[in-house]
């Protein structure tokens, strides 16, 4: 068996968060090794034409080792299929450590993405950790400092759309916009209502519907549009439940997820690995590098072996719609986060 690439992220160290909103899940923070990274890229290194290694798959430079262990997965990584930074950076590092941000600069980086639900008490709740808005606060001047632009990420959900006045608030006392002209980069900000998976599919009951539109503040609504490059906050936000429900009821499909799917999978600090088209939780699981070894776990991706792989195979969309959906209900949802709400629903139902 034979990938052109397959992507690994282990998560080695994990996240000093709980974000109500995750959609890895929680989990408590592993202790990887050196030679734990070393070894899970070896044992998949014959199944891809190309490698690419990631040594976190939750909060990003973690460790205070952090510039080793990106030099090991450049190292360990295809010269081809280098791995990418990306916008991500761990804020808690930013907000402690004063040789992160010139660090992240020497990369390229031009944004980090910030996380805020609201205010500050808001903030702190919905990232499970006290202090973790003052630690957007000092990151949002250390990366000024050096160069690189903060984007500001709001999440919108019943609790959160009352504050996120408070957002916009901030942007202003902080002259965000001005300030990221000042260093050459267009400020940036959006809201969303993130995917209904992982921890983020307990939020359902207070999931964001399309009556709360109106009261996202109309400078987040401009930014939010210009960011995803759609004609209105109403298509960020995708349809209402319903709609979608009354779409899929008629739909008999079912869809081989693994005859597409790249391969990226999320390996847990026990091993066990997850495709990307789904979360690190129960029903996308495909095997334990240790105890299955990685032809298994390659093999099952492929053949719609995960339970929720092998659900989304056999049973049609009108099936999963109709044992877990709801007929009246005006939650917001793009489609394709719909059906894998529903999926995620379905397994734990069966107790897949
Ligand atoms: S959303 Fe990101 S920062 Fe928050 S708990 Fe999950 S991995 Fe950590």
């Amino acid at each position: 068996m034979q990938y052109d690439n397959i992507l690994l992220a282990l998560d080695m160290l994990g996240c000093p968060n709980r974000c109500r909103h995750c959609f890895m899940g929680w989990r408590p923070n592993p202790k990887l090794t050196e030679s734990d990274l070393r070894f899970v890229a070896e044992a998949f290194r014959p199944y891809a034409k190309t490698l690419t290694v990631s040594d976190w798959n939750r909060e990003p430079d973690f460790g205070d080792d952090y510039r080793e262990k990106w030099e090991l997965c450049k190292e360990l990584s295809s010269k081809d299929a280098q791995p990418e930074h990306y916008e991500l950076a761990s804020v808690w590092r930013l907000a402690r450590d004063r040789e992160y941000a010139p660090w992240l600069k020497s990369l390229g980086i031009r944004y980090v993405q910030l996380t805020l639900f609201g205010g500050e008490e808001l903030t702190d709740r919905f990232t499970g950790r006290k202090g973790a808005y003052r630690d957007i606060l000092k990151a949002i001047d250390v990366l000024l400092e050096n160069g690189i632009a903060p984007r500001i990420q709001a999440f919108a959900n019943k609790e959160t759309v009352p504050e996120l006045s408070k957002v916009v608030e901030l942007i202003d006392s902080l002259k965000l916009e001005e300030r990221c002209e000042a260093i050459g980069i267009p400020f940036a900000c959006f809201v969303h209502q993130g995917s209904c998976d992982g921890e983020g599919e307990k939020l359902y009951p207070i999931w964001v519907t399309s009556g709360d539109l109106d009261k996202i503040p109309s400078k987040l609504a401009e930014y939010t549009v210009k960011h995803f490059n759609k004609p209105s906050i109403r298509e960020v936000f995708g349809r209402e439940e319903r709609e979608l429900y009354n779409e899929l009821i008629n739909d008999r499909s079912t869809e081989s997820l693994g005859r597409t799917a790249p391969a990226v999978l999320y390996i847990d600090g026990d091993f066990n690995a997850a495709p990307n088209i789904g979360v690190p939780t129960e029903p996308w699981y495909l095997g334990n590098l240790n105890t299955d070894g990685p032809e298994a776990i390659l093999s099952r991706l492929m053949n719609d072996e995960s339970p929720a792989q092998r659900v989304r195979a056999a049973v049609p969309l009108s099936e999963l719609v109709k044992a877990c959906g709801d007929p009246e209900s005006r939650r917001l949802f793009g489609r394709d986060d719909y059906i894998e709400y529903l999926l995620s629903r379905y397994c734990r139902r069966q107790g897949a």
